[in-house]
């Protein structure tokens, strides 16, 4: 990796983005760009030579506890209550129009924040959040309630009229991972503002800084004050008192199985409402019919995509022997030919992951897997380089005891088990803690339709894989958590069901 390739390619960042660099930030809290009330700050770090972006307030309880205040006078306040549901249906509208027209400054934050390749921020990040809020903006205009013909015992004369109303929750509070810092945020924001409740947001330590650019865009575009809170922070000071706050009606939380599983604690105190998207370790299956030219690309992107930092990334896979070694030497010399270098490079098919101890993290997974016995066939060579770079790893010899089979790794690395038979597959493909996603890579229907309410994940692709849309419900079976993201299933998630009977 040469580090003038890196000089040439920061220097090419725009005047907007330096702009926003130039001064520690504020966070949005009531309408207002403050400080904590502590004044203590925290740096943001580029991933590619570890030097400091620019620092974020470091909120803790007492900020958090301001910021639930505002986001509920603004949710009982007139001025949001009395929007119609076309105005806020419009509001979003006019956010994604922004985003969109200020892409390249976003693809810009989100590479120098998280790491990740320019190109790949702007083809996923950027445009995923640009139609998502396009879609959930649609909802706002189609929520329903239903009319119930009930069997209830009537008066002399009388009748029942029943239905049901879909009422905004109220206050979410929304904890979201660094991996996509901008689509979590709209797919949180999103849904909370098409139903009409109001948010307080905390973008994750390592990656705030898109979170508190779409903040002066929710503001250039008409949200009322207080509508939506941004509060910068750690997990433990921000985080943990947000999820524990009795003030919020909603938690709406992405990130770690370990995490979720606190937040869901905390809320449960309160029974404040929780949706948990979490971990994964999703399988990708190859039956013997595959085509192995199209499953060695669809596998490789399948765990390298944004360097394996993908909740849904096929990280393990199972391939049936008749395939095993084509599909391996296949996918290991791509690994092997893959550019590593800093994601403001256009030519980067790797770059660093997200923190020194997310590197250290994954290598010492790397190192597990070697110790219990796997083989590596391409990568699990430490880089000689500054940044926090991990290089695309294939293992084989491996079995399903292994930690590298069993545990999230949330880095680039494969691990790979030939199979014969449908059953022995399907067994080892639910033999996980997580039901994220999985994929099938087969043109036998027979097979493909035996195979997929056998297997437990939330999300099954077939002949492709890590294909998220906004109408498409997205969440996990098992310790991937608990709800759905996306379609008609997220308004479920943020809004109350009232029934309604009247006596006439
Ligand atoms: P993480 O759980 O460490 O952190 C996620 C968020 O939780 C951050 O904002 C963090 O500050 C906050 N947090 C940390 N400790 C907290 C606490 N005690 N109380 C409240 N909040 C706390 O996860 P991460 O490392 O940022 O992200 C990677 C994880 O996210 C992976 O496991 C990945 O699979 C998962 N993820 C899941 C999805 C999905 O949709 N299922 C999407 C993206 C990422």
């Amino acid at each position: 990796m040469s580090t003038n390739i890196e000089a040439a390619a920061v220097a090419s960042i725009s005047k907007a983005t330096r702009a926003f660099l130039a001064a520690p930030r504020k966070m949005l809290i009531g309408g207002e760009w403050v400080d904590a009330i502590s004044g203590k700050m925290l740096s943001t770090f580029d991933p590619s030579n570890g030097d400091a972006i620019t620092s974020v307030p470091a909120a803790a309880a007492a900020d958090i506890d301001v910021a639930v205040q505002a986001a509920r006078r603004a949710f009982d306040s007139d001025e949001w209550r009395n929007l119609r549901p076309v105005d806020r249906e419009l509001l979003l509208l006019r956010l994604a129009d922004e985003v969109e027209a200020h892409g390249d400054e976003f693809a810009e934050l989100e590479c120098l924040d998280n790491g990740k390749s320019l190109v790949l921020a702007r083809r996923v990040d950027i445009k995923n959040t640009v139609e998502f809020l396009r879609y959930i903006a649609g909802w706002a205009t189609k929520i329903e309630g239903s009319t119930i013909d009930v069997s209830l015992p009537r008066a002399r004369d009388g009748e029942y009229f029943a239905y049901t109303r879909k009422e905004p929750i109220g206050v979410v509070g929304a904890i979201i991972p660094w991996n996509f810092p901008l689509m979590m945020a709209a797919w949180k924001i999103g849904p909370a503002l098409a139903t009409g409740c109001t948010v307080v947001l905390k973008p994750a330590e390592e990656t705030p800084l898109t979170a508190l650019r779409l903040g002066e865009l929710l503001e250039k575009v008409g949200y009322p004050k207080g509508v939506v809170n941004i509060v910068t922070g750690t997990g433990i000071d921000a985080g943990a008192p947000l999820a524990a706050h009795p003030g919020i009606d909603k938690i709406a939380f992405t990130g770690s199985t370990e995490v979720g599983k606190l937040v869901g604690r905390a809320a449960m105190d309160n029974m404040t409402r929780t949706s948990l998207e979490l971990g994964g370790k999703s399988p990708v299956i190859v039956l013997e019919d595959a085509n192995p030219r199209a499953v060695i690309g669809g596998a490789a992107s399948a765990i390298f995509f944004n360097q394996g930092q993908a909740c849904t990334a096929g990280s393990r896979l199972y391939v049936h022997k008749k395939l095993f070694d084509q599909v391996i030497g296949g996918i290991a010399e791509k690994a092997a030919k893959m550019k590593l270098g800093s994601g403001l490079d256009p030519a980067t098919q790797i770059a660093p992951l997200i923190s020194e101890r997310q590197r250290d993290r994954v290598w010492s997974y790397i190192e597990a897997g070697k110790a219990q016995g796997a083989q590596a066939v391409a990568g699990a060579a430490r880089p000689d380089n500054s940044g926090y770079f991990v290089e695309p790893t294939v293992f084989v010899d491996a079995d399903q005891k292994m930690r590298i089979v069993q545990e999230e790794i949330f880095g680039p690395v494969l691990v790979a088990i030939p199979f014969e038979d449908l059953n022995e597959v399907t067994e080892m493909a639910n033999d996980s803690p997580y039901g994220l996603g999985a994929s099938i890579w087969s043109h036998d229907l027979n097979k493909i339709h035996r195979l997929i309410p056998k297997i437990k994940a939330g999300t099954v692709w077939v002949n492709c894989h890590n294909m998220i849309d906004p109408a498409l419900p997205f969440g996990g079976f098992k310790h991937s958590g608990i709800g759905r993201e996306m379609g008609r299933a997220v308004i479920d998630m943020y809004t109350e069901t009232k029934s309604v009977c009247m006596a006439i």
